[in-house]
């Protein structure tokens, strides 16, 4: 294990050996690359520190691999890169940082490949492996990294204390990585945590967002989501989530922690899509629980229309989250809005019409519908599970017969507006609205058929009705 240069296929790194050699600057590649390869997660994003100058390593790099793989420099940040096929290649000289109290960006000096190690996050994160002459592919491990992966631990190269007071979005990779390994937190870096938990007020939205996605991306999103809870974080960074929490029981009725059910309604989906924004409608498919509970003597709780104000929270969850506010964030307002739908349509005997309405409101984004009501479905009794994704069965059944027919998605009634003024010679105003509506409901409701003919009859009654002249 100690010695890994067959693991050195990429061609970049015998040149490296090379001009190291030449420049008499010793070269090692570290951090993310280094855990990836030694778990078996091929990566593309090479970091290549440089004791001396990583710029001028990276330019006769450069030189030698020839083809135009030219340097990218980045003077201010003392970095280079260099784009080979779909990797990249990053270069930097070793640094050693130091903290102050307001920001987490360090001031930088020179320093060892030991002052670079100590400047990682997680001793996972700090392996790195010699491209020097004497000991080309030897594992520097000063941490025991290897031993934590092994034993599927994240823990901190310094004293956590410290490490996540200096930079507070250590707290959230910590989180995420555990999240994404399936890996447990160290008692000491939890408590470390716990502690600096605070300190998350320092780093920008956007950097929490990006590693809340991430957690979102990984296998079983729980795993980062409870530690977040567990330690604290989650109240400061997404406190309507943390409402969700607890059970209330009134007359011996308690009802089901919202939490926790929504967790496992995440946990669920991730096992069918790896779509990031239908991951955010199931954590936010019961958001409004909270806000929308009573007790009920004759019905015990009921969370009447959360539904709907859940949809309606989901704009200001995004923007302070600052996650974008553009169609992805309809998206998940629109699947919130109809999860209740489908459950609906299981529980009591599929209609035609109702599952005419529910294509036409779902429209193309139908399948993710039914993916999150399915992972909605998190009964302990499995007789009334199975029931349900019957159930469900028939509903697909439904959909894709009455799409077949009545070609719903993305459905237009065949009279526009623009006919029904013709029709009765009339400005645009509140009747041809009025009739517009009146065509579509009966069209959903099965009550004409979806073609110009019933609709026009349809259309010169409802006219008669409002006093309106058909002239054809
Ligand atoms: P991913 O690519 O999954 O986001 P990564 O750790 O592989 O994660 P980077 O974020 O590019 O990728 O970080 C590269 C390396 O830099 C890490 O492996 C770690 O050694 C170090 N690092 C990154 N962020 C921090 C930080 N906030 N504090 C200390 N070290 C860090």
């Amino acid at each position: 294990m100690n010695n890994l240069k067959d693991k050195l296929t990429h061609p970049v790194f015998a040149i490296v050996l090379q001009c190291a050699d030449e420049l008499n600057v010793p070269a090692y590649v570290i951090g993310g690359w280094v855990r990836d390869l030694l778990l078996g997660r091929p990566s593309k994003d090479i970091d290549i520190v440089a004791i001396g100058s990583g710029i001028e390593l990276a330019k006769l790099v450069s030189k030698k691999l020839g083809g135009g793989h030219k340097v990218n420099i980045y003077k201010n940040f003392g970095t280079a890169q260099i784009v080979y096929g779909d990797y990249d290649i990053e270069f930097v000289g070793g640094r050693k940082e130091s903290y102050q109290f307001e920001s987490r960006k360090p001031s930088v000096e020179n320093g060892t490949l030991e002052d670079d190690q100590n400047r990682r996050d997680l001793t996972i994160n700090a392996l790195a492996i010699s491209l020097c002459k004497g000991d080309y592919g030897t594992l520097l491990d000063p941490f025991n990294g290897i031993d934590d992966m092994k034993l599927g631990i994240i823990r901190t190269p310094l004293n956590p204390d410290i490490t996540f007071s200096d930079d507070p979005l250590r707290m959230m990779r910590a989180i995420r990585f555990a999240a994404q390994l399936n890996y447990t937190i160290a008692a000491e870096p939890l408590a470390g945590i716990v502690t600096n938990k605070e300190r998350i007020g320092i780093i920008s939205k956007e950097r929490i967002s990006d590693e809340l996605n991430k957690i979102m991306l990984a296998p079983v999103p729980s795993v980062g989501f409870k530690l977040l809870f567990d330690t604290g974080l989650l109240h400061l960074i997404f406190p309507q989530m943390v409402l969700l929490y607890g059970v209330e029981t009134i007359d011996g009725k308690s009802h089901k922690d919202n939490f926790y059910h929504t967790l496992q309604v995440l946990d669920n989906i991730c096992k069918n899509t790896e779509n990031l924004w239908l991951r955010w409608a199931a954590l936010l498919h019961d958001i409004a629980k909270p806000q929308t509970k009573r007790f009920e003597p004759t019905h015990g709780w009921t969370f009447h229309g959360h539904e709907d104000k859940g949809s309606r929270m989901v704009p200001k969850i995004f923007a302070e989250l600052k996650l974008p506010l553009n169609e992805k964030m309809k998206y998940v307002q629109k699947l919130v809005l109809l999860h209740l739908r489908p459950i609906v349509l299981a529980k009591s005997e599929v209609t035609d019409s109702a599952v005419r309405r529910l294509l036409f409101e779902a429209g193309d984004d139908i399948d993710d519908l039914m993916c999150l009501c399915e992972a909605d479905i998190t009964s302990k009794n499995e007789y009334k599970v199975q029931k349900y994704l019957k159930n469900f069965e028939l509903v697909r059944h439904k959909l894709k017969e009455i799409e077949e027919k009545d070609n719903m998605r993305n459905w237009q009634p065949p009279i526009s507006g623009e006919d029904i003024m013709k029709a009765f010679n009339v400005p645009a105003g509140k009747e041809v609205g009025l009739i517009k509506n009146a065509i579509r409901e009966a069209i959903l409701d099965g009550i004409i058929k979806n073609d110009v003919q019933e609709a026009t009859q349809f259309m010169i009654t409802k006219g008669k009705e409002l006093g309106l002249r058909y002239v054809g």
